[in-house]
């Protein structure tokens, strides 16, 4: 079996055997670009190494071998050979690219022998930083000793001679510094480090191999819903030096700009530097337009061939590049990693220039990502005081207790705590603290460092390198010149611009970007589904509107009930003990509700508006029983006015009355209806009075009048009866006819399974799968996700949570029924969804699947339903 292939003998779409980073070194070799030779070992032998117990699959290892006859024929150099060695790197590619997760090693093949031969070609103290760094590199990941113990040579070293700066030690200390290395490498491990340089190459293979199982990789994996079982491949290329003096380089560009989506190259390279210093985010960089400056030819070549590479794949590259004197080499390219913003802009512009069509534009941008552009950002103008400024690393505003700590910020967050993760620069290491985090900060490091990767990766606010903060871990603060933060204070962040402010600070709205208002065109043109949004106040309707919402899915009539001035109201209607008591104040809300009505009736002119009737258990507008015996006594206690005693004894004996073991499987919905037939009455003849005031003003409206929690046919057959001669009421009382329609819910598992009946009923059905997932689990939706859901994702029970993610296995099921046996008594039935789920893009893809009309969500979620359901459609 073929393990192991050179770069020629690859390509790009070869990337689940020879992972992302090979599969594209394989095509740029075959464009022709200046990518230094190497070879690939492939996935495969990673999974059967984990077959077969952590050995590598028989052949690998003479293949290995042959490949690196073939690297030595090219390069003229033989490996081990004290006058003219070959070096390698060794690095993970994953068929997903997981950054920084993972191990490299550098500069192998050095040994004692070597070094002088390195030492002939560059110089003597270049060939002994190189074989220092290997032999830290090889220590920490392949033999697992501390890299710490390591920098506290060097550190020794650094102090002995007073400088700062690792380049400002001379050959002969890194001279020593390589024995110190040397020895403790035996100290750890109990043998000599091995200075065969085939020795050295398997043992990294089997380093890498082994490292697709370490701790941060599985968390990874785990974030990014990464599967386990693809294994990495590795990648041995031949080495080339951007440390060999200040005609070298090193660096990683995009070919637009990853905040932004400008289109224009945007990076950073640091001059006499080798591999991962860039990336580290140690020395703060420069950017790469200096590079126009400081290497002319350089840079015009680097341009040109991001040019190339962009117009090869059709998509914004992340490019790492070295120039060892003078000589420009590519090392990587890859698929970009960008904000909500650029992933837009990006698409969009793309369309323009020719690049891609405006299908694959939409499947270009994550519809989850566009959270991002939706959120709110800093009030322009708010007057805010501005500590310090960093670079401005992804976008978006976050404020949060300032933590110093990964595993606090994590534990912190877990309990609801808003943080904000300051540290002097972020490894892969503290990236479930970023995860916990509402946003990140750090002080060193520039805008391709390890914290500005992961925090746009997460759509995270994230300043970076903001040198005017100083951190002290021990003391647990930072300051900034005199001003002390310290651990557990309120910052804010400001990921567009790179502010720091104190305190908490007012936030606003987003604005669409005409790139973005385009994109959704782009969608609107080519999706079928229908898309609504959940809205209860004229407000929130206008705000959907201008997201693009068709009309209102959902309006839930009982926030309008807990409005401080209409609660006193609702709490007599709900406590009369006569049917003309209840009446008066029913007389009461009328005006209010029809007001309301009105409201989103206007504000969605000429669009189908959905409206509940009244759906909670009543006792949830009434006081807690509790704090009312509490205030009783009291009352008693001091002797307080009789009159107010008495009321309290009342309103506590009616609480006790209602209350219920199970309110969510009690009292609700439409029962409250078939109880009360009153209180639908009065809402149903607010939203007709509110429909003729408008048909009077001549405005088009289209109320739909929605019953909720409906399990049988003769519930909804009695409602439908009632609101119909309400509306009849209305049209002869005001010689206005008008339209309407009522509907149902179908929230529970028994309203699927007898769809067919209720669509006798029924002009059109709504899934509120926030119920239907309650009722068809069993599982409380106020209790499950904190008692135990999270578990049950955990332990891979369920795949999600089911009240977040739809669960098309079951309920979805019965939904995929339900449409099915609706449609077979009225075929043109309008379905519709209005829970959560209406807005999540896995559970819109399933109900354009299964034949809905419409989605319904939050306002601020259209703009991403409107993408999603066009995705379905490509
Ligand atoms: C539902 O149950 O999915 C729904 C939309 O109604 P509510 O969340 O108000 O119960
Ligand atoms: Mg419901």
């Amino acid at each position: 079996k073929k393990y192991v292939y050179l770069f020629e003998e690859g390509r790009a779409d070869m990337k689940n055997l020879l992972g992302g980073k090979g599969a594209n070194l394989a095509e740029m070799t075959n464009i022709g670009l200046p990518v230094p030779p190497g070879m690939i070992i492939t996935t495969e032998a990673c999974k059967e190494f984990y077959v077969n117990d952590r050995r590598f699959p028989p052949g690998m290892e003479e293949q290995v071998r042959e490949k690196i006859r073939v690297l030595e024929e090219k390069t003229g150099k033989r490996f081990g050979d004290p006058a003219n060695p070959l070096l390698v790197s060794v690095r993970s590619g994953a068929p997903v690219s997981m950054p920084g997760m993972m191990d490299t090693v550098l500069n192998l093949g050095l040994n004692d022998e070597t070094v002088g031969g390195l030492g002939r070609a560059a110089d003597q103290r270049f060939a002994f930083d190189c074989y220092r760094r290997f032999l830290n590199m090889f220590g920490d990941v392949v033999l697992g000793i501390e890299h710490a113990k390591f920098e506290r040579i060097l550190e020794r070293y650094k102090e002995r001679r007073g400088v700062t700066l690792d380049q400002e030690l001379p050959a002969e200390d890194l001279e020593q510094v390589v024995a110190e290395y040397k020895a403790l490498i035996e100290r750890e491990t109990g043998r000599s480090f091995p200075q065969d340089p085939m020795e050295q190459l398997f043992m990294a293979i089997y380093a890498v191999f082994n490292s697709w199982n370490n701790d941060r990789a599985i968390v990874y994996r785990k974030i990014n819903k990464i599967p386990d079982d693809l294994g990495t491949a590795v990648n041995v290329q031949v080495m080339v030096f951007g440390n060999l003096g200040n005609d070298c380089g090193t660096g990683v560009a995009f070919t637009r700009d990853p905040a932004t989506g400008a289109r224009e190259l945007y990076g950073e390279y640091l001059i006499n530097a080798q591999g991962e210093d860039v990336v580290a985010g140690i020395r703060t960089p420069r950017t790469i337009s200096d590079l126009k400056e400081e290497m002319p030819d350089v840079y015009q070549q680097f341009a040109s061939i991001c040019e190339r590479l962009e117009k090869h794949y059709r998509n914004m590259q992340d490019i790492e590049f070295t120039i060892e004197r003078g000589k420009l080499y590519i090392l990587q390219t890859r698929t970009g990693k960008r904000t909500a913003q650029a992933a837009v802009k990006i698409a969009v512009d793309m369309v323009h220039e020719g690049l891609i069509s405006k299908e694959e534009a939409i499947m270009r941008v994550e519809p989850a990502q566009l959270d991002q552009l939706l959120h709110r950002r800093i009030d322009p103008r708010a007057s805010v005081k501005v500590i310090a400024k960093g670079l401005p690393a992804s976008p978006g505003a976050a404020s949060g207790k300032v933590i110093f700590d990964a595993d606090e910020a994590e534990l912190l967050g877990n309990q609801g705590e808003k943080i904000i993760l300051v540290r002097t620069e972020t490894t892969p290491d503290d990236i479930h603290g970023i995860v916990a985090a509402q946003g990140v900060l750090t002080s060193r490091g520039g805008m391709t460092s390890h914290a500005a990767v992961v925090a746009r990766g997460m759509g995270k606010p994230c300043v970076c390198g903001c040198e005017a903060i100083r951190i002290d871990y021990e003391a647990g603060e930072f300051r900034v010149n005199d001003l002390v933060v310290k651990k557990g204070d309120v910052i804010s962040i400001e990921g567009s611009t790179g502010q720091v402010m104190l305190g908490e600070v007012p936030l606003i709205d987003p604005e669409l970007s005409p790139e973005f208002l385009e994109l959704l065109q782009w969608a609107d043109e080519i999706r079928t589904l229908g898309v609504r949004a959940n809205a209860d106040t004229p407000e929130d309707a206008a705000k959907a509107r201008a997201f693009g919402a068709e009309g209102i899915g959902l309006t839930r009539t009982e926030h309008m009930f807990m409005a401080p001035d209409r609660l006193p109201i609702v709490q007599e209607m709900i406590l009369a003990t006569t049917t003309q008591e209840r009446q008066a104040a029913l007389d009461k809300l009328l005006p209010m509700q029809q007001g309301d009505f009105y409201g989103i009736l206007k504000a969605m002119e000429g669009l189908p508006v959905t409206i509940r009737l009244l759906d909670p258990p009543l006792h949830e507008f009434l006081p807690n029983a509790e704090e009312l015996a509490v205030e009783i006594t009291r009352l008693r206690l001091t002797g307080g006015d009789e009159e107010e005693l008495r009321k309290k004894e009342e309103l506590l004996k009616k609480v006790r009355v209602l209350a219920e073991f199970n309110p969510m499987l009690g009292h609700r919905g439409c029962r409250l209806g078939i109880t009360f037939p009153e209180v639908y009455a009065m809402q149903a003849r607010a939203i007709f009075q509110a429909t003729v005031q408008l048909v009077k003003e001549g405005v088009k409206v289209f109320p739909e009048v929605e019953i909720p929690l409906v399990g049988e046919v003769r519930e909804l057959a009695l409602l439908r009866q009632l609101v119909d001669e309400v509306a009849e009421q209305v049209m002869k009382e005001t010689g206005v006819e008008f339209e309407y329609s009522v509907g149902t819910m179908i929230e529970i598992p028994r309203a699927a399974l007898l769809a067919d009946e209720i669509a006798r009923e029924a002009d059109f059905f709504s899934f509120g799968t926030n119920d239907l997932t309650q009722t068809t689990f069993g599982f409380s939706r106020d209790d499950a996700e904190g008692k135990f859901l999270h578990e049950y994702v955990e332990k891979k029970i369920l795949p999600e949570n089911p009240f977040i993610v739809l669960d098309q296995a079951g309920v979805g099921k019965l939904m995929k029924m339900c449409v099915a046996l609706g449609r077979q008594t009225k075929p043109d039935l309008v379905i519709g969804i209005c829970g959560e789920h209406g807005g999540e893009p896995s559970s819109i893809e399933f109900c354009h699947r299964i034949g809905l009309n419409y989605v319904s969500c939050s306002p601020f979620r259209v703009p991403i339903a409107r993408l999603a359901a066009a995705q379905a459609r490509v």
